[in-house]
């Protein structure tokens, strides 16, 4: 899964022109909307704008994940930018963010969604590639560096795993741990195949590479998940489960937002969530 494919080069803005949060997002939107999407730039940065008034996307570290569910949209696109000046997007550790994905899909890929952003967050977990995407200074460059870190995820886990480090190795980093990437290409690959005329045994062995690195409890629980129906990891967003659309209370939904060591749930319909 490449993440690249879903960033047009136009829309890698190595250095932004707008210097607030909204205008930095109707930067990156009229890059990232063109041709016959173009009619979706005004509707899309209302959207947008009003999900950063709920909760600010800003993860810490300087890194910002603004996104939107876009009916009329073919496929998920992405949009990235850097400030060097720092933009403030209201983030939980008070830094200005420097780096922005803007990303929009349409509401049928859901786990496309999910699976582009955990990817997006492994590659950026470490501190030295943020620090090189900023400073690329131009388009190829910065995509030349998100590739490279992309490719890294899958074998890391891969490596940790085999090394019996174990999932816990990885989790450390505090922003997404390593079996939530793992969980998000799961769910992709499972959607994949209920939809599949053709490439069900690779998909097939796909997922059983995936399912050998999960945790047999986060597993048992994701297959009670499927079975029910419906996707069994999704997003959790200004406080609300968009699997159940419950609104968690406040103290639980901190938790969830700090927790670093194993997969958050909802406390509702029990998915397992993915706090964006
Ligand atoms: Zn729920």
């Amino acid at each position: 899964m490449e993440l690249i494919k879903h960033l047009p080069k136009r829309a890698v803005l190595p250095t932004l022109k707008a210097t607030t949060k909204v205008d930095v997002l109707r930067e990156m939107s009229e890059a990232l909307l063109s041709g016959k999407n173009k009619s979706l730039r005004g509707p899309v940065l209302e959207q947008i704008v009003s999900r950063e008034s709920l909760e600010s996307t800003a993860l810490g570290h300087g890194i910002a994940l603004p996104h939107a569910r876009v009916a009329g949209l073919d496929d998920l696109v992405c949009a990235m930018a850097v400030s060097k000046k720092g933009v403030d997007f209201r983030a939980v550790d008070d830094r200005r963010v420097h780096l922005v994905f803007l990303m929009l899909y349409p509401p049928a890929k859901q786990s496309a969604y999910l699976n582009f952003v955990a990817g997006v967050v492994r590659a950026l977990h470490e501190s030295d590639r943020v620090q090189q995407l900023i400073d690329a200074g131009d388009a190829a460059s910065m995509l030349e560096v998100l590739s490279a870190g992309a490719g890294e995820t899958v074998a890391a886990v891969k490596a940790a795993v085999g090394k019996k480090a174990g999932i816990d190795a990885l989790d450390a980093d505090g922003i997404a741990g390593a079996e939530l990437f793992l969980l998000a290409r799961l769910e992709l690959y499972n959607d994949m195949l209920e939809g599949a005329k053709k490439g069900k045994t690779e998909l097939k062995r796909r997922l059983e590479d995936i399912r050998a690195l999960v945790s047999r409890r986060v597993l048992q629980h994701y297959d009670r998940l499927r079975k029910r129906g419906g996707p069994a990891l999704v997003t959790f967003e200004g406080g609300v489960c968009q699997g159940c659309s419950v609104k968690l209370p406040s103290q639980q939904a901190q938790r969830i937002r700090k927790e670093t060591k194993t997969i958050a749930t909802c406390g509702h319909c029990h998915r397992f969530l993915y706090p964006i």
